[in-house]
């Protein structure tokens, strides 16, 4: 079911400093910022060879990220695993059993459509299905 992991999500207080890190001292390059609003964050991604970085920065107090950030201060917050069909994907987890947290495909960054697994089910890790293009 599974490609490859797609990205890595890191929830920062501010996109603009930690890009400082990513792009000044690993040389990454951040292909540009973009507002989910769904998800009131802002998202940089940096491709980092055949996978990604995500940092998300909430733009709202009430925002997932914002409550993570609250909860564990910054830092990986999930992975995102690419599938070549999201509803496929889902159908199939929930066949095994496994918990979503959404049962619909939500959008992402990019155009991307994702699924977020419930940590509960998945050992304590955020996992995200991603469908791309
Ligand atoms: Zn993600």
């Amino acid at each position: 079911m599974v490609n490859k992991i797609d990205h890595i999500g890191i929830a920062v207080k501010s996109i603009e400093e930690a890009l400082k890190f990513y792009e000044n001292i690993l040389g990454l390059k951040s292909a540009g910022i973009e507002v989910v609003a769904e998800q009131k964050v802002r998202v940089a991604f940096l491709p980092t060879g055949d996978s990604e970085v995500e940092l998300l920065e909430a733009t709202s107090e009430d925002s997932p990220v914002a409550r993570f950030i609250e909860k564990n201060g910054e830092g990986i917050q999930h992975i995102a695993y690419r599938v070549d069909n999201v509803e496929a994907a889902i159908s199939e987890m929930k066949a095994k059993g496994l918990r979503m947290i959404d049962e619909i495909p939500r959008y992402g960054a990019g155009g991307a459509k994702i699924a977020f697994c419930h940590p509960k089910s998945t050992g304590g890790v955020l996992v995200e299905l991603c469908q791309r293009g």
